[in-house]
């Protein structure tokens, strides 16, 4: 039986004398690499060094506190958008303007996953994702944020919530004419803004 000897592809590449003394390859790598170390560098030091994030990254998800307490008005909307059920809340009745509040609101960290749908329904802006990427937990019991801990003031959470404001804005405009107003659900902002006050 005859054996067949595959023959080199036609286009197979040429080396050249100089390629084949693997000399130039290796000086244009290095000078490559030595060009690149004056650069300027995007590498950080982490964790010595702390990254700084822009408002458009969804960290941890909190609630916004205003005025020494939650913005949430308990809907429970959050809760039921929530694909990996990681929110449990309990509403309760309050006398304040908003009516209700949320007794107890929990977040499991170790079921979310960062989606931030929760912060995309909520009417109130009550819930919004946070820049905080760094936090760990030594037992599961532990990963179970309570209100407590969720709560953050609004002061601290300013550029995500004006990030919010620019982005929703123009999504709304594009299928109506687009009031500001509009797209301000609560009643409390919208009292804010009929007074020429900041809502975010
Ligand atoms: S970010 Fe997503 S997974 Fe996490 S609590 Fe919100 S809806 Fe649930
Ligand atoms: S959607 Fe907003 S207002 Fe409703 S329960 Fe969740 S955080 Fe509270």
């Amino acid at each position: 039986m005859a054996i067949r000897v595959a023959k080199a592809p036609a286009d197979e590449r040429k080396l050249s004398f100089w390629h084949k003394l693997y000399i130039p390859p290796i000086l244009s790598g290095l000078s490559y690499t030595l060009r690149k170390l004056f650069q300027k560098k995007f590498t950080v030091e982490y964790p010595e060094e702390p990254i700084e994030l822009g408002p458009e990254f969804r960290g941890r998800p909190v609630l916004v506190e205003e005025n020494g307490q939650e913005r949430c008005v308990a809907c429970g909307l959050c809760a039921r958008v929530c694909p990996p059920f990681a929110i449990h809340m309990q509403a309760a009745e309050t006398d304040d303007p908003k009516e209700r509040y949320p007794a107890v609101f929990e977040i499991n960290m170790l079921r979310c996953i960062y989606c931030g749908l929760c912060e995309e329904v909520c009417p109130e802006e009550a819930i919004v994702m946070s820049p905080e990427y760094d936090f760990v937990f030594s037992s599961r019991e532990e990963a179970v944020y309570t209100k407590e801990r969720l709560l953050v003031p609004k002061e601290r959470l300013a550029p995500r919530l004006k990030w919010l404001a620019k982005m929703r804005n123009p999504q709304f405009g594009k299928y109506y004419r687009f009031r500001v107003t509009n797209n301000i659900h609560s009643v409390k902002a919208r009292e804010m803004v009929r007074q020429g006050q900041e809502t975010v």
